[in-house]
Formats: C-alpha cells, sequence, structure tokens
C-alpha cells in the first residue's frame, strides 16, 4: 500500500491548493507553508453587529449598525477575501475544484464555525437560483455547509429557503443597487421548520451583506425568531479584487 502510495505520489504530487506548487505531504490543509501563513483569520476588534473588522480598539457597533441598517442578528466571516483563500474559492465555486472543500472546511473548523452552528437550531445555506444551481451543478454554501458542521447534519436544510428570482450577478453593483436587485429574490418553503427558531446562514464569502440581510429579512418575515450569517471570507472594503464576488 505504502509501494501504490509512493509511486502515485511521485507521478501526481499532490498541490497545494492555495499556488498549485507540488507539496510534499498530502494531508490536510492541503496548504504549503506560504500559503498557510497567508491566510488572514479575521479576529477582534470586529462590530459586534456585521463583522466588520477595526484597525484597533474594542468590537463595537459600526456607523452602519448603529443605524440599525441589517435584519440579521450577527454576521461573522472568519478570513479576509484575499490570497490564497481568493483563488481557492474561485476555483472551488467557478472551477468545481471539489477536493478544496476538506481544506477549506478544516481552515473554518479551525477558527471555531461549529461555535455558531451549536447556537442554531437550523442552518440554511443561501440558495441559488435554479437556473445556477443547473449550469453550475453544485451550491458551493451548502457544500460549505454541509462540511463545516460534519456533527450537525440533521440541521442543514437545503430546500427550506430558495431563490425564486433570478438575479443579476451582484459585482459591478453599488451597495444601494445590490440590495434592490435582491428584493423579494428569496422565499420560505417550508415555514414550520423555521418558525420560532434560531437560523444560521452559510454562504463562501460577503461583500456588502446584502445577499445574507436579505434572506435574513425573509426568514424574519416568515417567522424566524433570530437570524445569525457565516461566511467563509469576507471582502474588506477597499480590497475589493475584481472577479468573482456576489456572482451568485
Ligand atoms: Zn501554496
Ligand atoms: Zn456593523
Amino acid at each position: 500500500m505504502h509501494f501504490v502510495d509512493g509511486i502515485t505520489g511521485l507521478l501526481f504530487p499532490a498541490r497545494c491548493h492555495g499556488c498549485r506548487s507540488p507539496i510534499e505531504y498530502d494531508r490536510t490543509p492541503r496548504l504549503c507553508t506560504s500559503c498557510f501563513s497567508r491566510l488572514s483569520p479575521l479576529i477582534s476588534p470586529l462590530c459586534s453587529c456585521c463583522g466588520t473588522p477595526f484597525p484597533c480598539g474594542e468590537d463595537h457597533l459600526c456607523g452602519k449598525c448603529l443605524k440599525k441598517t441589517f435584519a440579521f442578528t450577527r454576521a461573522r466571516s472568519l478570513f479576509a477575501y484575499t490570497e490564497p483563500l481568493r483563488s481557492m474559492l474561485v476555483r472551488f465555486k467557478f472551477g468545481g475544484d471539489l477536493a478544496m472543500l476538506e481544506t477549506l472546511a478544516y481552515l473554518a473548523i479551525q477558527e471555531s464555525v461549529e461555535d455558531v452552528g451549536r447556537r442554531a437550531d437550523c442552518i440554511l445555506p443561501v440558495p441559488l437560483h435554479l437556473n445556477r444551481l443547473r449550469s453550475r451543478g453544485f451550491n458551493q454554501a451548502l457544500l460549505l455547509a454541509r462540511h463545516c458542521f460534519p456533527g450537525m447534519l440533521d440541521k442543514v436544510f437545503c430546500d427550506v429557503l430558495v431563490r425564486h428570482q433570478s438575479t443579476r450577478p451582484q459585482t459591478a453593483l453599488s451597495g444601494k443597487a445590490r440590495r434592490k436587485n435582491l428584493r423579494g429574490a428569496f422565499h420560505v418553503m417550508d415555514r414550520e421548520r423555521i418558525c420560532n427558531q434560531n437560523i444560521v446562514l452559510v454562504d463562501d464569502v460577503l461583500t456588502t451583506g446584502s445577499t445574507v440581510d436579505e434572506c435574513a429579512r425573509t426568514l424574519l418575515d416568515h417567522g424566524a425568531c433570530s437570524v445569525e450569517a457565516v461566511t467563509l471570507a469576507r471582502v474588506l472594503a477597499g480590497r475589493l479584487t475584481g472577479g468573482a464576488e456576489g456572482q451568485y
């Protein structure tokens, strides 16, 4: 067995999910030392509502949240949407590289994502419209939810919240236009499931928060008790690097 593994390793060396360079050992997380060290976990100080990171000080509400802009109770993103995570998520989501999932979930679990899941009665992935689901073949948010909460699969539901309106890709839109583009896009299919429940929404990337906010608004309108959002990555202000964000 070890011999076969050795030959396979020689012929098809494991590659770092970040920079694609060959790595010596095929283990999770499959990242070289350099890519691993470039990950940017988002830690305090953060906005205690929307999770926007602050340069210094303690957790407090940002200007937007002081005005109670968002419907969700809290939003947390585990990492900044910077390299190498950006390339990883692009290859996962648009390139269909599902081998990446194990490493992405490992990183999320290292950042205590399971604590968020434990607070929830229901874990809902942000849904894709059926047309996009058909063309992509999978919902990245559902796969992330299943891999990040392996002990809580009985709480993960993919058919409770649906997207029944195909929206324009969000990439080129401003915050206000994003919200308008999403209005009425989501629908609750199973009201009983969410009634008086604490919900956690899962997505891959948070850009302005308008997608999870619209989901939260819809869930609360249909009787949910509270909605929290968790995403693997977050686009930081001034670092919108073009390409993949918001193209659900
Ligand atoms: Zn690397
Ligand atoms: Zn905030």
